[in-house]
């Protein structure tokens, strides 16, 4: 079985999809799966070639066969959701709870599987990436992301491949829960602000609760030194090692606008401190992490 690398932020915009790329780039047996199926964007520094795609069905919707339906009306008063008006189904309104189907004395009312998402997976020049997309408005987030997971395993099975990257999407939601549980080793990356402290204890508490083992880097470690101490001492009481500190770094912005992996293509401050991450974190992958 390959290892599965999580990479987490408790927020947005911490830098997790950087060092996602940036471990993938330095990885030599390894998938990636981006499961920020809201917002990904691990594809727009990877240059990818898409070799194969599938729908994802991830809900129910009702439909009514108009050529059944007697109009008796039943399932207008049925409907939790008053998503029926006239005998006729509301996209926007119905949850797909099935009420509808079980009352309709015709038959004429049915659950169908709607495609919510749609999953992708590319060859890049750093290896396989597995990605998703989901419509817009849809839910079943976390439902997307164990496909995404699934896929990306399965090909690194098939592949005899080490480590599954999984950029994991931000927060601590369903899809967050998605990404983790199973996981070997997380990794949150964090940032020095009240905001990224607090999606840091979000984070810890989440990986702890699933049993995961969980490390952390503190990304632009030198914005804000006072609240970088505050959460060392935070990670020093809860038994969670800080694997780096990354500087801030303007060729880290120079190299996301590029659509660029930072370590492939720069050696600065902050590229050289994800190589040394990246050389903690796969030591603690392989030989310390669960399974
Ligand atoms: S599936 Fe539920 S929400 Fe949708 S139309 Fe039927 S009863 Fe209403
Ligand atoms: S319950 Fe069935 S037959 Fe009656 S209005 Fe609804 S769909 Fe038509």
């Amino acid at each position: 079985m390959p290892k599965q690398l999580t990479i987490l932020s408790g927020k947005g915009g911490t830098g997790k999809t950087t060092v996602a790329a940036s471990f993938f780039h330095m990885a030599d047996s390894a998938v990636a799966a981006d499961c920020d199926v809201d917002a990904p964007n691990l594809h727009l520094v990877l240059q990818p070639r898409e070799i194969e795609s599938g729908s994802f069905m991830g809900s129910s919707a009702a439909f009514i066969d108009s050529e059944k339906c007697s109009r008796c009306g039943i399932c207008e008063e049925e409907c939790p959701f008053g998503a029926i008006r006239d005998c006729e189904v509301l996209p926007l309104y119905c949850e797909g709870c099935g009420v509808c189907e079980l009352v309709c004395p015709e038959g004429a009312a049915k659950l169908k599987a709607v495609v919510t998402g749609h999953t992708y997976v590319s060859e890049t020049p750093c290896g396989i990436l597995v990605h998703a997309l989901l419509k817009p408005g849809s839910e079943a987030t976390g439902k997307l992301v164990t496909e995404v997971r699934k896929k990306a395993v399965e090909i690194a099975e098939e592949k005899s491949l080490d480590i599954v990257i999984i950029d994991g999407s931000p927060g601590i939601g369903c899809p967050v829960i998605a990404s983790i549980s199973g996981a070997d080793f997380v990794l949150a990356v964090t940032e020095p602000t009240k905001s990224g402290f607090w999606g840091f204890e979000r984070i810890c508490g989440v990986a702890k609760h699933f049993g995961v083992e969980i490390a952390a880097c503190i990304n632009k470690s030198d914005i804000n030194p006072g609240i970088a101490d505050e959460m060392k001492e935070y990670a020093r009481r809860e038994g969670v090692q800080i694997l780096g500190e990354i500087p801030f770094d303007d060729e880290v912005n120079h190299a996301t606008m590029g659509g660029k992996v930072l370590t492939e293509f720069y050696d600065g401050p902050a590229s050289r401190e994800i190589r040394e991450l990246w050389k903690e974190t796969r030591l603690l992958l392989m030989t310390e992490a669960k399974r």
